[in-house]
């Protein structure tokens, strides 16, 4: 099921309502109505764990204009961490508190794969061999996947935090009008979290991929005053933002009870491609929108909440991962 982070109301005589799963206000930190990071993890953050841990593959994209709260919501702010660590946090321990360790073990992986103008990067590969423009691939069991693309095994949140702070490093950030330091690539934080049951007669391995998305500025490009390079750029990240959109209208009109699926154009866009096993199937998919409070942005909010609306027709069906 969707769910829908909206931080803060429009003016009143532009009212519209739209409903989602969940509403947060995060426009006034004295306010009681004020939402902090820790409920929206316990809310949308433990859903995440909980199916991987049952076996299912997880998304979570932010979606919304630059400056609207996206990279806060999944990155954090120093010392108000977000969704990502706390996924991160939360996983070890519950790896630590599984009552299963006898007969079960765990392996994690994590890995990032930004993409930029439709270029996939490695942002966490330490030695520079190629980091930019790698290639999407697609296993026939597997799925999608990133050719050549460093992964990372983590055995505690420390490593992670090593990882990020690694990243972070490499990542590309350049101006635009609307936001000094925006971000113009989808930034992909990847898990892939496995579990190995040893039961004698019948051993296991489960794989839940969890992939958290830090999607591009949904602004239209001509919005910002881009121009040449930027305004192709702008091109590109609406494409796959417009795939994406289409994907979600895809997935909407699918139904369990349905024989014939309607076809997904998964394939569009590199974005969507390499997110395929995470949206819709057996999948947990979170949507965030997220919004501004001010009335300059109410066409930009408007577009957000009506692309957010058409995400709560996807229903996803139970399939666990094994082998
Ligand atoms: P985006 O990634 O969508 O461009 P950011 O997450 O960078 O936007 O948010 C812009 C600024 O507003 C940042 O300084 C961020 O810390 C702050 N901010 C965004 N959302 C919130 C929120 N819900 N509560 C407090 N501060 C926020
Ligand atoms: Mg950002």
């Amino acid at each position: 099921m969707a769910s829908v982070r909206v931080a803060v109301r429009v003016a009143p005589e532009n009212t519209k309502t739209f409903t989602y799963d969940f509403s947060y206000d995060s426009t006034d930190r004295q306010s009681s109505a004020f939402t902090s990071q820790e409920k929206v993890f316990e809310d949308l953050g433990s859903d995440v764990l909980k199916a991987a841990f049952d076996g299912y593959n997880a998304c979570v994209f932010a979606y919304g204009q630059t400056g609207s709260g996206k990279s806060y919501t999944m990155m954090g702010a120093p010392g108000d961490a977000g969704l990502i660590p706390r996924i991160c946090e939360g996983l070890f321990s519950r790896i630590s508190n599984s009552s299963r360790c006898d007969e079960a073990s765990f392996r994690t992986e994590v890995r990032s794969e930004p993409i930029y103008n439709e270029r996939v990067r490695d942002l966490l590969r330490r030695k520079s061999t190629q980091t930019y423009n790698l290639r999407v691939r697609e296993h026939p069991k597997d799925g999608p996947y990133v050719e050549d693309l460093s992964k990372h095994l983590v055995l505690n949140y420390s490593d992670v935090e090593e990882l990020m702070e690694a990243g972070n490093i490499n990542r590309t950030t350049a101006s635009t009008g609307m936001n000094d330091v925006s971000s113009r690539s989808h930034a992909i934080f990847t898990i892939n979290f496995t579990q190995a049951k040893f039961d004698a007669e019948m051993p296991s391995e489960t794989i839940s991929k969890i992939h958290l998305v830090d999607l591009a500025g949904s602004e239209r490009a001509d919005a910002t005053g881009a121009t040449g390079v930027r305004l192709k750029e702008g091109g590109n990240i609406n494409k796959s933002l417009v795939t994406l959109g289409n994907v979600i209208s895809a997935l909407g009109q699918e139904s369990p009870l349905k024989k014939k699926s309607a076809f997904v154009p998964y394939r569009d866009s590199v974005l969507t491609w390499l997110l395929k096993d995470s949206l819709g199937g057996n999948s947990k998919t979170i949507m965030i929108a997220t919004i501004s409070p001010a009335d300059v942005n109410y066409g930009e909010t408007l577009s957000t909440l009506r692309y957010a609306n058409r995400a709560k027709n996807i229903i996803n069906k139970p399939t666990v991962n094994e082998d």
